[in-house]
């Protein structure tokens, strides 16, 4: 099987030729994204590899069945980059990997509170520069707080389970409401209740066209004042500039990203030596009070091993009866036209 590796980076190289050692496929790396104009690098394979910001839209996939390309294998649980409809429509198969590590994420989101409550990231600095002065640096008690989840799947329970030792009181919005999770003491309640009452409020739902700019001016207006704001999922179910004028009233108290949604120009390269055209998230990195990563929170060893071990297994079901266990139904995402 020939399979095209678009958005290599080191850390794929290494994983994915380890882990090809018991399988023998042939493997071309390319550091490019996959797009409409890289497309025609597919040329002559079976299989495309692709991450969180690669696209795959309606042109992509009639030009990767053009190529005789016949199944999209993505490294990454999300797959709101691909059009579904259009990949049924001209025959590929798309696979994802759905469970890599959700604790990564969800001990990534808790990283993220612990850091932004407590300015961590302004301690640090301020240490090395012989600073010892505390003002600025005053957070909450996480214990006694109310933590409102949205989204309640693999890394929303996970991220309920820890918080839950910090003696939280745990709300969750989720489509699909959870048994076990409520035995756990968490209180499923509606999404506006959930925001009434919440200090903290952690996204973990998937992007689709109903949670596209979920947070947006109307829903921050019903948050409490000085909420803290935390996105580990994808990017547009913020509507950034609503966010960014909620922390410029005080309205948002804090913010954490890992994920932003015009990330794909920016994340995942060393930009340092370039002026980045994006002003709107040139501003986010202004405020004091936002914390911000490069979507990383995946980034653990366990969780790159098991992208590379799930992605070889779909590529080999997938030469071998042409389905795979990981194989995504066609009416189960966004279907979307464009990539966040
Ligand atoms: P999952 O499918 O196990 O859980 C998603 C949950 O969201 C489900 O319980 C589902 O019912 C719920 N949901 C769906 N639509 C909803 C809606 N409109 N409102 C509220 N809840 C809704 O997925 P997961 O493995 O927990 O991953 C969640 C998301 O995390 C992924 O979709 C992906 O976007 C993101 N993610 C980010 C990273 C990262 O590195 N930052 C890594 C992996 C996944």
């Amino acid at each position: 099987m020939n399979v095209v590796i678009y958005s290599t980076k080191e850390w794929v190289r290494v994983a994915f030729d380890r882990t090809n050692e018991q399988h023998g496929f042939t493997l071309r790396y390319l550091e490019t994204r996959l797009n409409e104009t890289t497309v025609a690098l597919a040329e002559g394979a079976d299989a495309v590899c692709i991450f969180v910001n690669d696209i795959a839209d309606r042109a992509v996939m009639e030009a990767l069945a053009g190529h005789g390309v016949r199944l999209v294998a993505l490294r990454s649980a999300g797959f709101n980059n691909v059009d579904l409809h259009a990949a049924a429509e001209f025959g590929i198969t798309v696979a994802r990997v759905p469970a890599y590590s959700p604790y990564a994420v969800a001990e990534h989101a808790v990283a993220l509170i612990l850091g932004l409550n407590r300015r961590l990231y302004r301690a640090y600095n301020r240490v090395r520069d012989n600073n010892f002065a505390l003002d600025g640096l005053l957070g909450f008690d996480i214990h006694g707080k109310t933590i409102g989840i949205i989204g309640t799947g693999k890394i929303g329970g996970i991220f309920a389970d820890i918080m839950n030792g910090f003696g939280v009181t745990l709300l969750a919005y989720d489509k699909y409401p959870r048994d076990d999770l409520r035995e756990k003491d968490v209180n499923y309640v509606s999404l506006e209740e959930l925001y009434s009452r919440s200090d903290i409020v952690s996204l973990h739902c998937p992007l689709n066209h109903e949670t596209h700019y979920l947070i947006n001016e109307n829903s921050i207006g019903l948050m409490k004042d000085g909420v803290m704001l935390v996105n580990t999922s994808r990017g547009p179910l913020i509507d950034s500039t609503a966010v960014i004028d909620g922390l410029k009233r005080g309205k948002i108290g804090s913010l954490a990203l890992d994920v932003y949604e015009e990330e794909a120009d920016l994340f995942f390269e060393d930009l340092s030596d370039q002026v980045i055209q994006d002003d709107t998230f040139v501003r986010f990195l202004t405020f004091p009070n936002v914390l911000i990563t490069a979507h990383q929170a995946f980034f653990t060893r366990e969780a790159v091993a098991n992208i590379s071990e799930t992605t070889f297994t779909n590529l080999s079901e997938f030469s071998e009866r042409n389905a795979c266990t990981n194989c995504i139904d066609v009416d189960s995402g966004y279907g979307g036209t464009s990539a966040s």
